[in-house]
């Protein structure tokens, strides 16, 4: 029996985190459209927060883009990310001669 590869294209909704700083949820996602070393930016139409997609690769997913903007803007990421930070610059304090 002979087989065959068939190329799929689903679509599926992908939700969007609101504005981390404002709440607000009118979110602006655009590229360039530039086939190679494409630049992507999501930004908040009401406060203007922005978060820039640099990929050097050959395009930047539709995916990619909105995945970028979530990890910026979810709160429990976020506060994961600060507490961390917070962690190594205790340590620093704690390495300093008394
Ligand atoms: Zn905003």
């Amino acid at each position: 029996m002979k087989e065959i590869t068939v190329n799929e294209t689903k679509k599926r909704v992908v939700k969007i985190l609101p504005c981390v700083k404002c709440g607000n949820d009118d979110i602006e996602i655009k590229d360039c459209g530039y086939t190679t070393f494409n630049v992507a930016w999501v930004k908040c139409l009401k406060c203007g927060h922005e978060v820039r997609v640099n990929n050097c690769d050959w395009t930047i997913s539709q995916e990619a883009i909105d995945k970028t903007w979530n990890k910026e803007n979810d709160p429990k990421i976020l506060r994961h990310k600060y507490e961390q930070q917070l962690i190594e610059i205790q340590k620093k304090i704690d390495a300093l001669p008394k």
